[in-house]
Order: structure tokens, then C-alpha cells, then sequence
């Protein structure tokens, strides 16, 4: 036995010739996600959650199981109350399943604590909700900038940060522009940037687009593709069929039960070029014009 601490050494015999950089370069050559060494993105094992109002028991999810690889781009359906929020919760680690297991890069948030996990949010995962959810009266650039105030970045780095983020959705001449100041569909440009500035693996979007018409929609649509093609994982909650389309699967969900599990384009292919919308989505009443 070699005592703690002293150098181990390798017996002549057992020596092996040094490679020359085989390793690191296959390793490089790899797209990502088909990393063997590298657990799926996500893994849900018979996760149920059941709600608990009083006598009332609801059960919002009922053993799902699902596996999402790094790098794919699947839509989750299912009409209103079929579970898809409380899905998105769990997979945010916003909530814990009362039943099965998740595991986020293998591992399992059971194992996490509150810090880990507010940290996993802020590193690893964008969120993009229905409502927008922007800090009123403040402007985009200082929305954008908010979780890298979070997570302590230096003020003039955010600053630069927020800004190429706020680019990146077309929104770079709204910078001091307030919410009340921009459209349905650019204050969810501007959620997208907010959600893309701490540079996550992971966006996960909950019915995005359920408060855009059509032309708005196709603009957040096209900004989730170039972020998958940037080979992040994106995660589409919608009721819509078109809007699911543009996914590479599509996963059903019904009264809390995966019904249906459909996959049209493989992972590391380039997801579905960006079709016009079959259905028309009509402005809500709320929305100014820019
Ligand atoms: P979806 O997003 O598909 O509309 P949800 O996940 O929001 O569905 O809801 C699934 C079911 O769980 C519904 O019956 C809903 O009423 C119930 N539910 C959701 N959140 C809660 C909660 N916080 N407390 C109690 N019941 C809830
Ligand atoms: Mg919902």
C-alpha cells in the first residue's frame, strides 16, 4: 500500500506509453450531448406531484417519465390544467416532485440544497415565462442585467453583458426603454435576453408566446431556434400546435400522463427551418404598438 500523501509510482511493467493527444481531441470532435461519459440533460424517473388543498388531493402529474438529451429542442403539449407548468416547475427546479426522482446532469435535486439549487437556476437554466414577468418602471437594459446583479457580477461587465443579450433578440436600440414603453412582443425579446445573459444550457420557456400575435410569435420562435443551432437545450411549454412544430419533438401530456412522445428531427440535426404560422394569434387587448 502506498502511504497517504507519497507519490505513486508505476511500476515499469504496468507503465503505460504516453498518448498523444488522442483523448481531448475525440473528445473535442464529439458533437455535444453524445458525450457518453456525460449523463442526459435531464432525467425525470416516475416523478408525480400531487397537490394538497385542504381535504382536496390534486394530482397535477402521475409518473412521468421523460430523458432529455443536451442539445435537443422538445416542445411539451397538453391543454390547459394537463400539467405542463407544474412539469416546468420541476424541471426548474422551482418545485420538488412529491414522488419519483429528477436529475439535472445526473445529478439528483433531492441531493441539492436551497443554495445549490438557486445556484443551478442561475447558472445553468434560462426561463422564459408567458407573462413577460419584467420589472416594472425599470428599464430594459437594467431588467437584463438583473440576475448578473444576482449573481455578483462586476457593474460594467453587466452592463456589456446586457447589452449583447439585448442584440442578440434584435433589441439593441430599446436599451432604456420601460416595459409600459415596448410591445407584447418586445418585452418578451426582452425576457429571452434576460433569460440568455447568464449563458445557460438550459432555456426553459412556459408558454412564450401565449401573449404574442403571430408576427411576434414567429420572432420568438426564431430567436429559441438559433439557440438550440447554439446547441442549447430548449424546453417549449405550449398548448399550440404550430408553435410545437418548430421543436424536434414533441411530447403530449394529458391529465398529468405523458399520452404521446414523437420525435421529427434527431437531436444534432438543425431543428425545423421556421414556418409561418398556420393559425392566426391574435394580439391580446393589453398590447401596445411599438
Ligand atoms: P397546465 O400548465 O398544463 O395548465 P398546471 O401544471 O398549471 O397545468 O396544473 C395542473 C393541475 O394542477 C391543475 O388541475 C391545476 O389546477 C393544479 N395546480 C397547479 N398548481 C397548483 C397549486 N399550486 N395548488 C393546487 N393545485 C395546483
Ligand atoms: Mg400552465
Amino acid at each position: 500500500m502506498t502511504p497517504p500523501g507519497a507519490p505513486r509510482v508505476r511500476s515499469a511493467q504496468n507503465a503505460r506509453p504516453a498518448r498523444e493527444r488522442p483523448l481531448v481531441e475525440r473528445a473535442a470532435r464529439r458533437p455535444q450531448g453524445t458525450d457518453r461519459r456525460r449523463p442526459p440533460a435531464i432525467v425525470v424517473e416516475k416523478v408525480s406531484k400531487t397537490y394538497e388543498l385542504g381535504q382536496i388531493k390534486v394530482r397535477a402529474l402521475r409518473e412521468v417519465s421523460l430523458q432529455i438529451t443536451r442539445g435537443d429542442f422538445v416542445a411539451i403539449m397538453g391543454s390547459s390544467g394537463s400539467g405542463k407548468s407544474t412539469l416546468m416547475n420541476i424541471l426548474g427546479c422551482l418545485d420538488l416532485p412529491t414522488g419519483g426522482r429528477y436529475l439535472i446532469d445526473g445529478t439528483d435535486v433531492r441531493d441539492m440544497d436551497e443554495d445549490d439549487l438557486s445556484d443551478l437556476r442561475n447558472r445553468k437554466i434560462g426561463f422564459v415565462f408567458q407573462s413577460f414577468n419584467l420589472v416594472a418602471r425599470t428599464s430594459a437594459l437594467a431588467n437584463v442585467e438583473l440576475p448578473l446583479a444576482y449573481a455578483g457580477v462586476d457593474r460594467r461587465v453587466r452592463r456589456e453583458r446586457a447589452q449583447q443579450a439585448l442584440s442578440a433578440v434584435g433589441m439593441a436600440k430599446r436599451l432604456h426603454h420601460q416595459p409600459s414603453e415596448l410591445s407584447g412582443g418586445q418585452q418578451q425579446r426582452v425576457a429571452v435576453a434576460r433569460a440568455l445573459v447568464t449563458n445557460p444550457t438550459m432555456i426553459l420557456a412556459d408558454e412564450p408566446t401565449g401573449n404574442l400575435d403571430s408576427h411576434s410569435t414567429e420572432d420568438v420562435l426564431r430567436i429559441f431556434t438559433r439557440l438550440n443551432e447554439e446547441s442549447r437545450t430548449v424546453v417549449l411549454i405550449t398548448h399550440e400546435p404550430d408553435v410545437a412544430e418548430q421543436a424536434k419533438r414533441v411530447v403530449h401530456l394529458s391529465d398529468g400522463q405523458v399520452t404521446e412522445d414523437r420525435r421529427s428531427v434527431g437531436v444534432h440535426e438543425p431543428p425545423p427551418a421556421l414556418r409561418h404560422l398556420k393559425t392566426a394569434h391574435r394580439p391580446p387587448r393589453s398590447e401596445a404598438q411599438p
